[in-house]
Parts: C-alpha cells; sequence; structure tokens
C-alpha cells in the first residue's frame, strides 16, 4: 500500500494562538507556514510523514527499553566499585524519602515517553494502513500535548554533568544504558518534533470522511483539540467532545495563583541546601548557589554556568515573563498594537520551551545521591532543596501551560477589527 500523501491541500484554519481565520495554501511535504498576524508556527509538514515517523518511534521504542535494561553508570573509588540503573536510582530515592523526586524521574523518562511513542505508532500506522482503528483521536491528542513531560534530553545532560563533578574524585564507566539513553533522546527528539498536531487532525478528519478544505460559513468556531468546526453557539465540540469556549475559563487567575505557589517555593529551595556530600575528610552541605561558586572555584567554568543558568538564571527568566504576560492580558491597550502582541507571544513560546531544562540540577542530585553510596568513603544524600526546587519547576511549567495566550491577542486586536470576537 502507498503511504498517504504528506502534503495538505488549501483548507480554511483558525490560528490556535491568536484566532485569526485564515485560508492556508496547499503545503508540501517538507514546508512550514506561519500564521501572518502572530507569527507563530500553524503547520510544519514532515518529509515521508507517516513511514519516518514510525520508524523513529520504533528506533525509540527500542532505545526505551534498552536504557532500562542495562547499568546506566558505575563508579570506584579507592578499590570499592558502585554502579546504577535509572530503576535503581529512582528506588534509592524513594528510600531516601524523595517519593516526589522518585516518582517524576520515572514519569518524565519512562511512562510518558514511553505512552507517547505507543500513541504515536499506533496513530501513524493506522493512517499508514488507512485503518479506521478505534481511539485515534485520543491517541493524536496524546501524541500531541505530552512532549513537555517528556525529559529524556535533560537526563542525559544531568548525567554528563555528573560526571564532569564526579571526574577528579573517581573513576567512571558508562555502562550499555548510558549510551541507549543518549540513542533514546535523540530518536524521541526527532519524533517529537515530526509530530505535527494540525497535520494530524486534518488527516484523521479525511481518515473518516470529513472534508476540512469546506470553506468556513460564518458564525463558526474551531475545536482546539481536533480542528473540527463547530457552530458558534456550541458548548462541546460535535466530533471529540472537547469543552469550547472563547477563552479558557479563570485562566489568568489559574496562571497567578501557580505562580505564587512557585515563588513562595523558591525561598526554600535556595536557602536550604540541595544536597549533602560526606567524605572521610569532610561533611558538607551546600546550597544551589553554593554549590555553582564551588564548580567555579575548582575551575569547572562550563558546569558551574550550566547549573546557574538552569537553576538561577532561567527560574526568575520564567516568573519574570509570565507576571509580565499576566500583566500585558489584563492591560487594556488600543489598536495598532499588533507588533507588541506579536513580541509577547514569542516571548510566551521561549518561555514555556526552556522551563523543562531547569530539572538538571535536580536530576544530577537523583544521579548523585543513588551512585555515590559508599558508606564513609563518600556519601552523597539529598538536601530538602532538591523537593523544593521541583516544586518550582513543576508550577512554572504548569503556570505556562495554564495561561491563554489568545488573551494577550484580545485587548489589542478588538478595536482594530471590531468584528473580531
Ligand atoms: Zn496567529
Ligand atoms: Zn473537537
Amino acid at each position: 500500500m502507498l503511504p498517504i500523501d504528506a502534503a495538505l491541500p488549501a483548507h480554511p484554519m483558525q490560528c490556535p494562538h491568536c484566532d485569526l481565520e485564515l485560508g492556508l495554501p496547499a503545503l508540501q511535504a517538507g514546508q512550514l507556514a506561519r500564521c501572518p498576524r502572530c507569527n507563530d508556527v500553524l503547520c510544519r509538514i514532515p518529509l515521508h510523514a507517516t513511514d519516518s515517523t514510525l520508524a523513529y518511534a520504533l528506533a525509540a521504542m527500542i532505545f526505551l527499553c534498552l536504557s532500562f535494561a542495562f547499568p546506566l553508570l558505575g563508579m570506584t573509588v579507592e578499590g570499592v566499585h558502585q554502579q546504577i540503573t535509572i530503576f535503581s536510582s529512582a528506588e534509592i530515592l524513594f528510600h531516601e524519602d524523595f517519593v516526589l523526586i522518585a516518582d517524576l524521574l520515572l514519569l518524565v523518562l519512562l511512562f510518558t515517553p514511553a505512552l507517547f511513542l505507543a500513541a504515536t505508532f499506533y496513530v501513524y500506522l493506522a493512517l499508514r494502513l488507512n485503518a479506521r482503528w478505534p481511539g485515534l483521536r485520543a491517541a493524536a491528542q496524546l501524541a500531541a500535548s505530552s512532549r513537555p513531560w517528556m525529559m529524556v534530553d535533560v537526563f542525559a545532560l544531568a548525567i554528563l554533568v555528573s560526571m564532569i563533578k564526579l571526574a577528579s574524585l573517581a573513576e567512571i564507566h558508562f555502562g550499555l544504558s548510558f549510551w541507549s539513553l543518549l540513542l533514546f533522546s535523540l530518536s524521541l527528539t526527532k519524533t517529537a518534533s515530526l509530530v505535527d498536531k494540525h497535520w494530524l487532525n486534518f488527516k484523521l478528519a479525511q481518515l473518516y470522511g470529513d472534508d476540512p478544505t469546506q470553506p468556513w460559513t460564518d458564525g463558526e468556531q474551531s475545536c482546539p483539540a481536533c480542528d473540527k468546526r463547530n457552530p458558534k453557539d456550541a458548548r462541546r465540540c460535535v466530533r471529540c467532545a472537547h469543552r469550547l469556549s472563547t477563552r479558557r475559563p479563570h485562566s489568568l487567575q489559574l496562571t497567578v495563583g501557580l505562580l505564587l505557589t512557585a515563588a513562595i517555593l523558591y525561598i526554600p529551595a535556595n536557602l536550604y541546601p540541595i544536597m549533602l556530600t560526606e567524605s572521610l575528610r569532610s561533611s558538607e552541605a551546600s546550597t544551589i548557589l553554593e554549590g555553582v561558586v564551588i564548580m567555579w572555584n575548582i575551575g569547572s567554568y562550563p558546569i558551574a554556568l550550566i547549573i546557574f543558568i538552569a537553576s538561577v538564571l532561567v527560574p526568575i527568566a520564567k516568573f519574570a515573563a509570565l507576571s509580565l504576560l499576566c500583566i500585558a492580558a489584563q492591560l487594556r491597550k488600543g489598536a495598532g498594537e499588533t507588533v507588541s502582541a506579536r513580541r509577547y507571544t514569542q516571548l510566551y513560546r521561549v518561555t514555556e520551551l526552556i522551563g523543562r531544562w531547569s530539572m538538571v540540577d535536580v536530576f544530577v542530585v537523583a544521579i548523585l545521591v543513588a551512585l555515590v553510596r559508599m558508606g564513609k568513603i563518600m556519601s552523597v544524600y539529598p538536601g530538602v532543596a532538591a523537593l523544593s526546587f521541583t516544586g518550582v519547576v513543576v508550577f512554572t511549567m504548569l503556570a505556562a501551560m495554564s495561561f491563554d495566550i489568545r488573551l494577550i491577542w484580545d485587548k489589542r486586536v478588538n478595536k482594530e477589527n471590531p468584528a473580531h470576537d
């Protein structure tokens, strides 16, 4: 059977980021379309859409299994050898009463990637075979929305940081799972980059016999989940039952609430130690900033910079950016503000993208705690700040997700185009 055509014919759509109703021109494989108003990406058409996605998803599934099956890292100090797997790291954190971090580790390294890959493989295989299998819409939704909760690449960076930290103190061995984890990270990132929500919705609509190229009629709204056009007054999508509302209810209050929670957690995250190191010579507890200073003083400048950017700069930048966006959504501005709204949209995209990289330091602590357990020779224990800092990262990510970027456009577009609601 021939693979389905990756190209999309010309069709109308509504920009999910600024609500602009527009006619998308025909797009060929490899092309990308941006919204003329907010400049956000509307649709990215992959080359060989189904075949390459299936191949990368399958490869990622194999590397996922290999990453969990073998030892990840080992170290030798004064003749004592120690090695860990990803599961044993989670188990050790669990026994150290850091259940939240242990669960999060398994969520972002195993459960979400496994679900994402299974859902992606299922949907793309159904499209490839032109088969109307059950649950395709739910699987497509899952594949399109799980990206922020997969952090295999962040974990791979954390392994490298931990190894450089330990290099002067012990002999380090990379296990088979370390190499498969690198390949898992690359193939997972590639698969995620191939999954395009709008493309998927369009092809699924065609699979079910809908014609998404029909012109818009007045008084229609697009479903944010499946792109189906519904009557303006409909409460739920006629196709997928997703709740339709012009704007997400109480989105601004929710964002502010989550942001405040993160800001409160940021105080203990910086005041208390994130990690305690015990060795024959000394025993010391270090906060995030002290950790940066220690690495800087011993000449590990790249590590000091990575931790400083990920743990100090990124969270502060996220607080500032999200606060600014909340204020901008609340302020009433007149016409001619499209340029600033476009800047705010860009700021929001960057905020969404960088948030997960803050987890680097928490993962470094998780790896060191699991690996460096040699009794009196040298041992590392997690500090309470690791927990509060995890809370900071999770709550700022949720705050960014709950923010409805269309609020920025409402106040700035209404006067320009009164017909646009
Ligand atoms: Zn737009
Ligand atoms: Zn829908």
